[in-house]
């Protein structure tokens, strides 16, 4: 089968890697796809929110399926866009509906989902422009620190917290009445704080019924001792030592199975992977936001660990089959470290050529944010190179990366030199 998989960043490359070791997978197109995705797949220059030249291409190169990394044209409704054209109707879109999507796409659409469903999350309210003032008043209802969320999709960014009453009130005029994150802020959801320690659980769903993948935990901060700006991610472990069968059997009786139950109920058409972002507040686990797709750089800890054909994997969840796969996953660890741009996350530098890459020895390097220029593999992005490793422990894996990104090379690299030491 020929596959297109839509994005660019080190997710891609990862899930390319996994779909290449398929026998099901006879060529793989990337699209628009990095300097490491080249090496092993096509890449070819589409816009994935262009689904017109989406089309377009899956029609002339005879596209078997769909497989889409980020967010955006899933919240754009590329599936909707290909189940509801005679043309493309019996190519699988590997992602959720629009609808499905919105668990993603809007914070308050997410929060009402969680609680029609019973599943833990923190207690909120959401705030319009013409309710800022029960805004400020429900801050006051509550104690510090103050979570602020833009409801629409802030690349990211939209999540405030804030020790200050006054200032998350002036915050949250800023995003309602000064559209401090434009229309995303348009609606605001002010949560409760928990208090707790964060993981990803991933979960693949054909609607009917799931796998749950191995768990990670990313590191999102640019600082050493996670401080500083937010990232995209500056790191991950999988799976998370502290995610134990007890707490992992918490996690799937109240929330996984809700979930998908949910999606059921409502049939709101889903055949993908959900991310659930969790917080374990003592031993039990609470939702703090669902994506509606791989995260990055989970993927690039997760993906390794699967041992399974991913390609027989995602035709079961097309067909609505993936009860009938089991999983086989890695019992090693695996850690990444991101590898970035000097001045990430705010203004850093492009086209530094990157040397080194043929010395690593026992890891993979997935690439982020790179292109070929004139034959050599150059930075073309804020987070660069994801350096994964393998081991008995994590702490084996770290090492391993760790040693591997000294013989990596680009003016004003950076990386963090702490990743999982808060677990050790
Ligand atoms: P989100 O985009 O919803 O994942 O929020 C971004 C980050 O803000 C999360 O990864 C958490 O670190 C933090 N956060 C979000 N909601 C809460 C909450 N209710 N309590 C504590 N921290 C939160």
């Amino acid at each position: 089968m020929t596959i297109l998989l839509l994005g660019s960043g080190g997710r891609e490359h990862a899930l390319a890697w996994k779909m290449l070791q398929s026998l099901h997978c006879t060529q793989l197109f990337v699209a628009p796809g990095n300097a490491g995705t080249a090496a092993i797949a096509t890449n070819v220059d589409i816009n994935p929110n262009d689904f017109q030249a989406v089309k377009q291409f899956c029609l002339a190169h005879q596209v078997g399926m769909v497989v889409v990394g980020p967010e955006d044209p899933l919240v754009n409704g590329i599936y909707d866009f290909f189940k509801n054209d005679v043309e493309l109707t019996a190519i699988p879109v590997i992602g959720p509906s629009k609808e499905g999507a919105q668990l993603e796409g809007s914070k308050e659409y997410a929060k009402q989902f969680l609680v029609r469903h019973h599943i833990p999350t923190a207690r909120y309210e959401s705030f319009t422009p013409e309710t800022v003032e029960q805004g400020c008043a429900f801050l006051e209802s509550l104690t510090a620190p103050y979570v602020l969320k833009a409801d629409g999709l802030a690349a990211g960014k939209g999540v405030l917290i804030l020790t200050d009453l006054e200032e998350a009130k002036t915050e949250l005029r800023n995003m309602l009445v000064h559209a401090k994150f434009g229309s995303a802020s348009a609606k605001v959801v002010i949560e409760e704080f928990l208090s707790g320690i964060e993981l990803s659980c991933f979960v693949l769903t054909d609607g009917k019924s799931y796998k749950i993948l191995p768990t990670a935990k990313d590191y999102k901060r640019i600082g050493e001792g996670d401080t500083g700006l937010n990232t995209g991610g500056m790191g991950a472990v999988s799976p998370v030592p502290f995610a134990d069968a007890a707490f992992m059997e918490k996690v799937e009786t109240r929330i996984v199975k809700p979930t998908i139950a949910g999606l059921q109920q409502e049939n709101i058409e889903y055949k993908g992977f959900v991310f659930i972002g969790l917080i374990k507040v003592g031993d039990d686990p609470f939702v703090i936001e669902y994506n509606v797709r791989m995260g990055d750089p989970e993927t690039e800890v997760v993906m390794p660990l699967l041992q399974s054909d991913l390609v027989a994997i995602f035709k079961a969840v097309a067909e609505q089959q993936l009860d009938t796969i089991t999983l086989e996953i890695d019992p090693r660890s695996a850690t990444t470290i991101m590898v970035v741009s000097g001045g990430y996350p705010e203004g850093y530098e492009k086209g530094k050529t990157i040397s080194g890459l043929e010395a690593v020895k026992d890891s993979i390097v997935f690439h982020a944010g790179t292109k070929l220029q004139e034959g050599q593999v150059v930075s073309h992005g804020g987070r660069v190179l994801a350096v994964t490793s393998y081991g008995e422990t994590y702490q084996e894996a770290i090492k391993k990366s760790y040693q591997n990104i000294a013989k990596l090379h680009f003016d004003k690299m950076y990386y963090r030199t702490d990743i999982g030491f808060d677990l050790f």
